[in-house]
């Protein structure tokens, strides 16, 4: 019996997404291997924690780089750094900001605030968060003495009212602002990694570990300027300070770093075609099968470099429908379904293979006709 089965539970096939609620992503052997290895000896943590950091900026072609525990603490680390620069007494009272010369940060108001929850985040620093118009001169009319930063969230859905990171940042740094990215699930490509802040100027960019890169779900990375990382880590643990709440033990540096470097190592059209090759697979079986027209989308669902599959059913069949029939089965499939937030069909449903190995491919083919021919 495996583990999941001695919770009583069964593994299920991820078709959707690197969905948090799912577990993510998969470790490869070799990432695993690393957090077995890593857990079996003890280290100083101080040097481990410098040379993986050192390892990613290098890797993601970054000045800096911090591993933390996910891009939610990431979020939270770098409001602080832009708060409390090298200020130690600053850092000692976060969540206090209130006494602070720089306490404000700004984010784009918009639809896309009620999609994306992440914002808030911020506010657990202290910081007072300024939601402004979503526009660049109003962002930049917003900017004043008590300005820590802006915070931007890049992603096809949540740019959908909002100026775009590539008009943004240049703009906000010619006009003196600190800018943050939150990144989170902006990948791939791996040109990603680099492309908010080397390409466009962004100071420090929020990446999650435990998404596209696919290391410990528990995982994050944040890289950009020096100065600013420095920043980070004198709230980082071991610090006794408020991200002492985000630890990263031995072995998720272990495995994060090995992921990231695999992440980067893969070439993009060998990413792109082994998706393809599993969605050509199930495309074929799907049309031989079922009464459903397919097509392939070149973007993710927030805008990413990968191949998605879209399904659309005959009239009155429901992704979502589909989504609770395949995840009854044995094993529990999970099928792309949109939220209406993205405003799509509900006969369509989308398939994602970056989680899918190629001997999934029939069995997920198989359930969608199973319920398409019900
Ligand atoms: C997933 C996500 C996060 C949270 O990332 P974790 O690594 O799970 O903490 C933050 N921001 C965005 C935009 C995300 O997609």
């Amino acid at each position: 019996m495996g583990f999941y089965e001695s919770m009583g539970l069964s593994p299920l096939i991820n078709a959707s997404e690197t969905y948090t609620g799912l577990g993510g992503s998969l470790m490869d052997e070799e990432t695993l291997r690393a957090m077995c290895e890593a857990g079996r000896g003890f280290v100083d943590m101080a040097a481990l924690t410098d040379r993986v950091c050192d390892r990613a900026a290098q890797l993601t072609r970054n000045e800096a780089a911090f591993v933390t525990t996910g891009a939610s603490a990431g979020l939270a680390l770098s409001a602080i750094a832009c708060m409390c620069g090298m200020d130690e007494r600053q850092h000692d009272m976060v969540p206090d900001a209130s006494g602070f010369q720089k306490n404000e940060i700004i984010v784009f108001d918009g639809a896309f605030r009620g999609l994306i929850p992440y914002w808030r985040l911020i506010g657990l620093t202290g910081a007072r968060i300024v939601a402004v118009e979503p526009t660049i001169e109003a962002a930049i009319a917003a900017h004043r003495e008590s300005t820590a930063a802006i915070f931007l969230f890049p992603g096809a859905l949540y740019e959908a009212d909002v100026p775009n990171c590539e008009e943004a940042i240049p703009a906000f740094k010619r006009a003196g602002m600190t800018v943050v990215v939150d990144a989170a699930a902006q990948l791939p490509p791996a040109s990603n990694l680099w492309h908010y802040t080397t390409e466009l100027g962004a100071d420090l960019c929020i990446f999650s570990g435990g998404k596209h890169i696919k290391g410990p779900q528990s995982t994050g990375l944040i890289v950009g300027k020096r100065a600013l990382i420095d920043a980070c880590r004198l709230s980082a643990c071991p610090n006794a300070r408020i991200g002492r709440a985000y630890k990263t033990g031995k072995e998720e540096l272990a495995g994060f770093i090995t992921a990231l470097g695999r992440f980067v190592a893969e070439p993009e059209e060998a990413r792109y075609r082994r998706q393809m090759d599993i969605l050509s697979e199930i495309d074929r079986y799907l049309t031989a099968n079922a009464p459903v027209t397919t097509q392939f989308s070149r973007e993710g669902r927030l805008g990413t470099h990968q191949p998605l599959l879209f399904v659309t059913m005959p009239p009155g069949k429901r992704a979502a429908d589909l989504n609770a029939y395949t995840r009854s089965l044995h094993p529990p499939i999970d099928v792309g379904v949109y939220g209406p937030e993205f405003g799509r069909p509900e006969n369509l449903l989308f398939l994602n293979a970056y989680n899918l190995t190629g001997d999934q491919a029939q069995v997920v083919a198989k359930a969608v006709c199973d319920f398409v021919n019900q």
